[in-house]
């Protein structure tokens, strides 16, 4: 398969690529990884005339403390977020995410950025940037701008970037001190990509959930927070009777009633991610105290 002609520029700098997308900005696009966008184009479901590569602007790159965040360049790759300490320590549910994409290929060229912008609701980083609250730093033609994940995703592979717009950084507010992560995903036989993608932070005290999040992927026409059971959860004992009840809650904030498949599966997964938890407790000796 052959892409259709275009017209490759490389940018050195946010505003250099800004500027040259300003120039037709609904026959331009950005190319991060491309792992997305390259499969695109050679089956000529995307024909952009102008492809403008960020892959050199440094401004896009890396992970750093800023305050109370975790700061990641848009341009940072799932490898990197995998291996880096400040992910590790403060919001680990993004590198747990991460080593589930694809395979150590996809994983060395792909970005967050790309996986977000790119907005196929069967990704698996939505589910864990939901749950961590993320905020978006964006910046265009008229300045820049932040934008909460909540409402950044409209429709399957449809965000809320304007034209012409680029996705700079992902702030991620560090977790609570002690906060329990995970996230579980029933991967596609074929393609590795998630059925369903469970993303979960929790703080428990003496056995009693007294904070959490919960994002779900890979379902649903959208990825979004399951607020119904996080708002179940909390300041309930974090044992089989709670995990019983919480299951069946996550599809409250999706509408799956057309499809007990998707509304099982999805039940399944979410039993399976808390129930880890407890088991974790059990081997550490923790007995839920964080
Ligand atoms: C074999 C294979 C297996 C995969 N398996 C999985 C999987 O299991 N789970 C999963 O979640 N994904 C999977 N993927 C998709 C992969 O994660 C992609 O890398 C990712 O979706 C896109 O990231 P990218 O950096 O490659 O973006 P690109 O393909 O370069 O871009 C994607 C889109 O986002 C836009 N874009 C990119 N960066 C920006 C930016 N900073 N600002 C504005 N717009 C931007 C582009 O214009 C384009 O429209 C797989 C891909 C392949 C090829």
């Amino acid at each position: 398969m052959y892409t259709a002609p275009f017209e490759y520029r490389r940018a050195d700098t946010v505003e250099q690529a800004i500027g040259w997308l300003a120039n037709d900005p609904e026959n331009s696009k950005v190319l991060a990884g491309g792992h997305s966008l390259l499969p695109l184009m050679k089956l000529v479901l995307a024909q952009p005339q102008v492809l403008i590569d960020i892959g050199r602007i440094t401004a896009l790159k890396g992970i750093r403390i800023e305050g109370d965040d975790v700061q990641i360049g848009a341009f940072t790759t799932y490898r990197e977020i995998v291996e880096s300490p400040e992910v590790n320590e403060f919001c680990p549910l993004l590198a747990q995410a991460a080593q589930t994409v694809g395979d150590v290929q996809v994983r060395n060229r792909g970005t967050i950025g790309g996986s977000l912008c790119h907005a196929d609701p069967q990704a698996d980083m939505p589910a864990a940037v939901l749950a961590l609250d993320a905020e978006l730093l964006i910046e265009g033609p008229s300045g820049q701008r932040t934008q909460s994940i909540d409402g950044f995703f409209l429709a399957p592979f449809i965000t809320s970037l304007a034209p012409g717009e680029i996705l700079t950084a992902v702030k991620i507010p560090k977790l609570p001190a002690g906060a329990h992560t995970t996230y579980l995903k029933r991967p596609h036989p074929a393609s590795g990509y998630p059925l369903v993608g469970v993303g979960i932070w929790l703080t428990v005290h003496d056995q009693v959930i007294d904070n959490g999040h919960i994002g779900i992927t890979g379902i649903a026409d959208l990825p979004f927070r399951a607020r119904h059971l996080e708002d179940f959860l909390k300041g309930r004992l974090l044992d089989a009777a709670t995990i019983a009840q919480a299951g069946p809650l996550a599809a409250d904030d999706a509408n799956l009633d057309d499809d007990p498949y998707k509304k099982n599966l999805l039940q399944v997964y979410v039993t399976r991610a808390l129930s880890q938890f407890g088991e974790s407790f059990a081997a550490k000796g923790l007995n839920g105290k964080s």
